[in-house]
């Protein structure tokens, strides 16, 4: 029997957060609505213009490459890629070849090849009957290229590498990376080997979501292997996933080996990055914030579960806002009821009015408040549910909202004395019963206490006094 082994690497490409576009002052702005207005000379590709790098850009990608741990480039310089094609006005692309910005490094423990900056391509649109139209707007926008090497073997590692890219590139402020703005966009070269044979590689291309990047691996596996098996051989081609059958299909048989004729842009100064201050690794480690990856062991660190730990991950701001609830004092044994209240009760509250974490207005205090409240038995967590909403979306203090709502619970040791005489007068036999060793009496009087209470006594509190009584009689 053979053995059949698939190697999948990615590429992929992530436009960049900065002002102006790579090479000139034109907006960069992924929400421009009308097309073709954020557009120069330059980005148009008219000619006698002359390209300015954006440093901006630059820094952005040296910080990436500092989070994957790779090689920071001292020498580099950008090479002009020549093709033609009607979103592309000056028929050629400005990207890196031989000295790309970043080499080597790792993400979610897949190696990276390199990543190089390079200026994205205008939009065509196609879907205009019998012409099509193309929109400059995103002509010009930095765009990171990463490739990984090829070393993935299976779809869940492929979709968690590319989650993770994604996190890291939001946490770093360096993007939005949002794929179904095509934001970040995602290609899968896919081979599968028999026996020790090389495969032949698969591209596939337009995935525009976590879930098509996995569908589409796990289904060119399946496609190769079967054509394998059944004695026939996989043909070198570019395909494209189709979202509505699950499938992909062929785009270009034979990817026709473009000759791009790359050559160093003589329009662009090489950089020496050393020189430029800003581009220091000194300096922008300066400016990292805390990765994902550390923020995670910080939060296991605290003895958080591993799915509250990602919900913490993944929102930052919810994680932000967790840090300061934890600065605000919370305290370490309450740390879990804290993490409960936030990443379940705090996000139902606020899906169920379809509100985001960034609409939480309460102050991180009032929170940690609200939690040891509950820890000193002054709420119930029945109470505490009923605080929450108004605590999020209105703020104040929780200890006012408790009153206001009549929720807050009495433990006051001489008021629920005159609880316990009353329940033990009332049921002598019952009190008697759990003097001679019967434990369930006992809940059976808590139960009447709460009933007197009408269920604002400390469950604990009462208990205590319940005994204390029982055990003078
Ligand atoms: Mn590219």
């Amino acid at each position: 029997m053979s053995i059949y082994t698939p190697t999948i690497g990615l590429e992929v490409h992530a436009e960049l957060k900065t002002k102006t576009k790579m090479f000139c002052e034109s907006p960069n702005n992924p929400d421009e609505t009308t097309p073709n207005v954020n557009v120069c000379p330059i980005c148009m590709g008219h000619p006698g213009t002359l390209p300015v790098i954006n440093k901006e850009a630059v820094r952005n990608v040296l910080k990436m490459g500092l989070a994957l741990e790779g090689g920071i480039a001292d020498y580099t310089e950008f090479d002009r890629k020549n093709y033609f094609y009607p979103d592309l006005p000056k028929g050629y692309q400005i990207s890196q070849y031989a000295f790309p910005l970043v080499c080597g490094g790792s993400l979610a423990g897949v190696a990276v090849t390199r990543v190089h900056l390079e200026e994205d391509t205008a939009r065509s649109m196609h879907e205009r009957g019998n012409y099509s139209v193309v929109d400059f707007n995103r002509a010009g926008i930095p765009l990171m290229e990463l490739v990984t090497d090829p070393v993935i073997h299976d779809a869940a590692t492929a979709g968690r590498f590319a989650r993770e890219l994604q996190l890291l590139i939001r946490s770093l402020g360096i993007g939005e990376a949002n794929m179904e703005k095509g934001q970040m966009r995602v290609e899968a070269n896919i081979s599968v080997s028999r026996d020790n044979n090389k495969g032949t590689k698969v591209e596939v291309k337009n995935l525009n979501s976590f879930r098509s990047v996995e569908r589409a691996i796990l289904f060119e596996i399946e496609r190769q292997t079967r054509l394998l098996e059944e004695g026939g051989r996989v043909v070198q081609e570019t395909r494209g996933w189709d979202e509505g059958k699950q499938e992909t299909y062929s785009q270009r048989i034979k990817e026709e080996s473009h000759d791009y004729r790359y050559f160093p842009d003589p329009d662009l100064p090489k950089l020496q990055l050393s020189t430029v201050p800003e581009c220091s690794a000194a300096q922008l480690r300066q400016e990292m914030p805390e990765l994902p990856a550390e923020r995670r062991a910080r939060y296991q660190l605290l003895g958080i579960e591993d799915q509250a730990v990602e919900t913490l991950v993944y929102d930052a701001k919810l994680g932000n806002f967790f840090d300061a609830i934890v600065n605000a004092g919370l305290k370490k044994e309450e740390i879990n009821r804290g993490v409960n209240y936030l990443v379940s009760d705090t996000l139902g509250i606020l899906k169920g009015v379809g509100k985001t974490t960034e609409d939480i207005v309460c102050s991180p205090e009032a929170f940690a408040d609200l939690i040891a409240m509950l820890g000193d038995e002054k709420i119930s967590s029945r109470g505490a549910k009923d605080i929450l909403p108004v605590l999020l979306l209105k703020g104040g203090s929780p200890e006012a909202i408790a009153r206001d709502k009549q929720l807050m619970q009495v433990s006051d040791a001489g008021a629920l004395e005159k609880v316990a005489l009353q329940i033990i007068a009332a049921h002598p036999k019952v009190a008697e019963e759990y003097k001679e060793g019967k434990e369930a009496s006992l809940q059976f009087l808590i139960g009447q206490g709460m009933k007197e209470t009408k269920g604002s006594a400390s469950p604990t509190a009462l208990r205590d006094a319940l005994i204390a009584v029982i055990q003078t009689k």
